[in-house]
């Protein structure tokens, strides 16, 4: 007997990339920062009181909304705290999208996206991207035309690492007729001297609704704190009506305070991040993979058609030896690894092994 509702039963639900057990395994499956978090960060975990964890937490998570909002130069009611950036994207179906009306996405993209439409009850309108992953110029026209009110974005894009512009990221927010929620979870990768800015647009574009998060740049995907910033009209009725209250808990919001405040440890991170992916995208290259541009803290690597082995068998060759990258049996991904970006010693290691499997 089945109590589950039909469009749950039918569902697969998402499947997240191997958690190995050993610690001697080379995880580059991920996409965490291989850099510890903050010192600060561990210092306020030592520093949290009894009484913090007998009470509520704040309902609005009030500390931390105020200090994300200094930190991106917007209103607190600019901002949301969610238990992750996976509960904003949940979030943001509930609030802009009647069920079984459609999402919109472009194709390929973060498979956690099809799964929330589908709890939803809701189809999932897919645009293509192009050969750069790039949204099409009718991108907008198409969401518009398909009566989407809610369109999933990822920039960065996972899984190629490909950045789009803010001016492009301005074109699309200014056509569409409904909320275009830009997934930023790996904007901190991006190399500073883009001077890549989406957050400023808040301030013009009152459909635009930008997730951020600290799992991957701050090195917390074990803490779960993620968040939004918008205009008001649509921070708010995410912060005051289907956000939980205490979705956030005492000791997440401690930290991560402790984390925004000191940024500059985990900027150290990411600039490191970008000296390995340079240094990692030229080797592959040298082994003769093609790598796309990243601005994150993975690399998307084309497999050569003539090479010993392809992309699927090379993954399953890592994991016997311990070296955990993702594989995508799905179009346009099915000849590609997605590498993240591991300290110097497991790039090597990475490294090395591919050299072996395909010299
Ligand atoms: C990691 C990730 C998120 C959010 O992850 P959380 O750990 O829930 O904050 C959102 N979108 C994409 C594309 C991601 O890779």
């Amino acid at each position: 007997m089945s109590y589950e509702r039909e469009t749950i039963r039918r569902l697969a639900g998402y499947a997240p990339g191997e958690q190995p057990d050993g610690l001697d395994a080379v995880k580059l499956n991920t996409n965490e920062n291989p850099y510890p978090p903050a010192p600060a960060v561990m210092e306020a975990l030592t520093r949290i009181a009894p009484e913090q964890l007998r009470r509520y937490p704040s309902p609005t998570s009030a500390g931390f909304r105020h200090e994300a909002a200094r930190l991106h130069g917007v209103d607190p009611a600019q901002i949301v705290a969610t238990n992750g950036g996976d509960e904003l994207l949940r979030l943001a179906v509930t609030t802009f999208v009647e069920p079984g009306r459609p999402i919109g996405v472009a194709e390929p993209s973060y498979s956690l996206y099809p799964v929330l439409a589908a709890v939803q009850g809701s189809p999932v309108l897919r645009a293509p991207l192009d050969e750069r992953w790039r949204p099409e110029a009718d991108f907008a026209r198409c969401m518009n035309r398909g009566g989407v009110s809610l369109t999933l974005l990822v920039n960065p894009h996972a899984p190629s690492g490909v950045l789009l512009g803010a001016d492009d990221i301005a074109d699309i927010a200014s056509a569409l007729d409904g909320v275009l929620l830009v997934d930023e979870a790996y904007v901190d990768f991006v190399d500073p001297q883009r001077g890549h800015d989406v957050v400023s647009l808040v301030h013009e574009f009152d459909n635009l609704l930008i997730l951020r998060t600290l799992s991957k740049g701050y090195s917390l995907a074990g803490l779960r704190l993620g968040y939004g910033i918008g205009s008001r009209g649509v921070i708010e009725p995410i912060a005051t009506k289907t956000r939980d209250s205490y979705s956030v808990d005492v000791v997440a919001e401690t930290l991560a305070v402790a984390a925004l405040r000191q940024r500059d440890a985990a900027a150290e991170t990411w600039a490191a991040v970008r000296r390995e992916r340079a240094r990692l995208a030229r080797a592959l290259s040298d082994l003769g993979l093609s790598v796309e541009p990243s601005e994150t803290n993975f690399l998307l690597a084309k497999v050569p058609r003539n090479a010993k082995l392809d992309a699927r068998e090379l993954y399953l060759r890592f994991k016997q030896r311990q070296i955990f990258v993702r594989y995508f049996d799905q179009d346009r991904l099915r000849d590609r690894l997605r590498i993240t970006l591991g300290m110097s010693d497991q790039n090597d290691a990475l490294i090395n092994a591919m050299g072996e499997l395909l010299g």
